[in-house]
């Protein structure tokens, strides 16, 4: 067997073994069964704010619940289904039952998470990309401030005149942007304080071992005193430990994701594990 279960739980494919490379047809008509049969399912992962230990987001992740190969991490498919253009039925279906969560947690339980949903270069330039958006949202009868988009640096940086206008017309909205995997990419600082962007989520490779790595800690000090200047907040991604928590919070961001709170969970997890939360921290 060319595959063990990793530290997600995920089954991880040992590199050169995987039966999908260099086989990319198979995985692309496999994806497209996916959809057909849905094969998708949205994780979450908790956002919770430093100042208040609330938890007010969550991060939606999509996984492929395989018929052969069990649960599939994102990284074993995203990539092809960008290339391929699939990505953009895919994001569709992730838009939509994102919203279509989001309208059963309200519902159950009055919870006001935000539900933050990535989103794929390709998908935020199709040219209908915010009429879908507000087609879904009116669909699932959810208020546009319940969503987060992510879009990452090369989505914004690229073609910024076209870009600015649908940023705009997504924050009039009152949709709330942020900025994923910031600091890996290239942003120009022009533009970055021209964009109606409400977050920047630091890099994990920032973030990790910041606690003893001077360069990261200094790295998330600057983004953060950049973002705060520019009157946006700051997610810091990938939290494992004590000591980077206590490091981040000394570095004034406002939000935290990481294992060190808890890993992606699937939905009926997550309205439980908040009850839990709030619990343990009136404790
Ligand atoms: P991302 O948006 O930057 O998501 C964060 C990734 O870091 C997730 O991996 C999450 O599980 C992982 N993570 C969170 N906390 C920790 C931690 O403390 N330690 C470590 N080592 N990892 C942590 P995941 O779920 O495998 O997703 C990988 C990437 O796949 C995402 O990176 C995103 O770029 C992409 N992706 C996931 N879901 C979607 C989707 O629905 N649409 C699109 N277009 N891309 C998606
Ligand atoms: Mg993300
Ligand atoms: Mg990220
Ligand atoms: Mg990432």
């Amino acid at each position: 067997e060319a595959k063990t279960k990793g530290r997600n739980g995920f089954q991880e494919y040992i590199p050169g073994l995987s039966i999908y490379s260099p086989d990319r047809m198979s995985l692309e008509s496999d994806l497209r069964a996916a959809l057909r049969n849905n094969e998708f399912v949205l994780h979450y992962q908790p956002q919770i704010c430093l100042a208040t230990n609330q938890v007010v987001g969550v991060e939606a992740l999509i996984r492929w619940r395989h018929p052969k190969h069990g649960l599939l991490s994102p990284v074993h498919f995203i990539p092809t289904a960008e290339e391929n253009g699939l990505i953009v039925e895919i994001g569709r279906w992730v838009l939509r039952e994102a919203c279509r969560q989001c309208r059963q947690w309200i519902d159950a339980h009055h919870a006001t998470l935000r539900v933050s949903i990535n989103i794929s270069a390709l998908e935020f330039r199709q040219a209908d990309f915010v009429e879908q958006v507000r087609a879904i949202l009116n669909e699932t009868g959810i208020a546009p401030s319940h969503i987060e988009l992510e879009l990452t640096e090369s989505i914004v940086m690229h073609n910024v005149g076209a870009v600015l206008a649908i940023l705009n017309e997504l924050k009039r909205m009152g949709i709330f942007l942020a900025i994923d995997d910031f600091g890996t990419g290239f942003s120009s600082l022009n533009y970055l304080r021209r964009f109606p962007i409400d977050r920047l989520k630091i890099d994990q490779s920032f973030v990790q071992g910041i606690d003893h790595i001077p360069a990261n800690e200094s790295i998330v000090r600057a983004i953060t005193s950049l973002a705060h200047n520019l009157s946006m907040e700051v997610v810091a991604e990938g939290a494992e430990s004590d000591a980077e928590l206590a490091i981040l919070m000394a570095c004034q961001c406002n939000e935290a994701q990481g294992y060190w709170f808890a890993k992606p969970m699937p939905a009926d997890d997550v309205m439980p594990w908040v009850a839990a939360w709030e619990d343990r921290k009136a404790d």
